[in-house]
């Protein structure tokens, strides 16, 4: 074997220590990331480059995923932990580790070029976002308005499509959490199908707005799940946010109270994620809960027929405080929800989902948000 590098240097790839273990093994120590004034800490992103000779199998020991969630012990990783890998950072085919002692996560890659990316779930870095913003900006019906900066100064925007005195407004965030990239194709496949040729009526239906990369200081520096300041951009929605410790959070909570102000109150708010689970996460307001859960069946329902979700929908009488979905029901009546993407093998599509696949799940999101609102 003639393994010569570990290499994280670029973009979005996962800080670590690496050293050649007694047996062979790459051993990969992941690094945690912290939430403030808490318990919890979280490995949840991998994402780096092996450089080696083409031909040699590496076999790969990851460790570090003793998290801390809402202050419990749980680890991301199972028997079976899918993984990606690719030669050229665009193209990615699926790679199964699996859970050795220790709570390690055990990979083996076969290289057929010098080199080869390894990466939890496909990735979508800050690059490709302003790519798909260059393709679509110059489109009639697309604004793109800056409405904040992240800790570190990186712009956020609002990329709304759509008429604004559509009869309804929908509001999607992505990577809230930086390692969930799922959200990011989703958005790009949404917004895709709304542009084509065929898209009329949905936009008849809908103007549709997103926050697409909430966390993106996260994003640029492979961490996983908290923003720079040790803030979980997912919770503190009962109150207003800091504008100090989350200004992530604090951006959009302006921009909405600027719509709600408009006459444009969001009539649906969906909040992307990634998880193990991949279901939907309505929750229990506190006021006007039942039209609020026969608005949550009907979205169910109308993205099991639209799109290859088959998870389905969590408790009615779930509750996450502080996520947005909770805070944006109880401070401003708009039926928010948490829509986790699998990343393990979902029914669907009997494998785990590679960016393309929901890349089509946000096209059918488009006739899925029409008939939600018909
Ligand atoms: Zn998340």
């Amino acid at each position: 074997m003639a393994f010569r590098y570990l290499n994280t240097g670029f973009e979005n790839a996962s800080p670590l220590d690496w050293e050649i273990g007694d047996n062979g093994a790459i051993q990969i120590a992941l690094i945690y990331d912290h939430e403030r004034e808490s318990p919890n800490r979280a490995v949840l992103h991998w994402h780096f480059m092996l450089e080696a000779d083409p031909g040699d199998t590496l076999r790969l020991e990851l460790r570090n995923f003793d998290n801390i969630w809402n202050g419990r012990p749980g680890s991301p990783i199972g028997d079976e932990t899918p993984c990606v890998v690719s030669e050229d950072g665009r193209n990615w085919r699926t790679a199964i580790g699996r859970k050795v002692e220790g709570n390690r996560l055990e990979l083996f890659v076969s290289l057929v070029a010098d080199h080869l990316y390894v990466a939890r779930i496909e990735p979508y870095r800050i690059s490709d976002l302003e790519r798909f913003l260059e393709r679509i900006r110059r489109n009639e019906l697309v604004r793109i308005e800056p409405v904040g900066t992240t800790v570190e100064g990186r712009e956020l925007s609002i990329v709304s499509v759509g008429r604004l005195d559509a009869p309804h407004h929908v509001l999607l965030r992505g990577r809230a959490h930086p390692w969930e990239t799922g959200g990011n194709w989703v958005i790009q496949g949404l917004i895709d199908g709304l542009l084509a040729a065929d898209a009329g009526s949905a936009l008849d239906a809908y103007c549709l707005h997103v926050l697409p990369m909430a966390n993106k200081d996260g994003v640029a520096r492979g961490m996983s799940r908290f923003n720079l300041r040790g803030c979980d951009l997912n919770r503190n929605w009962e109150r207003p946010a800091d504008p100090m410790l989350a200004p992530e959070n604090r951006a959009l909570e302006v921009w909405i109270e600027r719509m709600i102000s408009a006459g444009q109150r969001p009539d649906l708010v969906i909040d992307l994620h990634n998880d193990n689970g991949g279901q939907l996460h309505a929750n229990c307001p506190e006021e006007g809960a039942e039209l609020y859960q026969a608005n949550m069946v009907r979205l169910e329902e109308v993205l099991r027929r639209f799109t290859w979700f088959r998870e389905g929908r969590v408790s009615p009488n779930f509750r996450n405080p502080g996520s947005l979905g909770e805070g944006l029901c109880d401070r401003y009546g708009i039926d928010a929800c948490i829509l986790e993407l699998k990343c393990l093998a979902t029914e669907g599509l009997g494998r785990p989902p590679l960016g393309a696949d929901w890349h089509r799940f946000g096209r059918g999101m488009r006739q899925a948000l029409t008939a939600y609102f018909a």
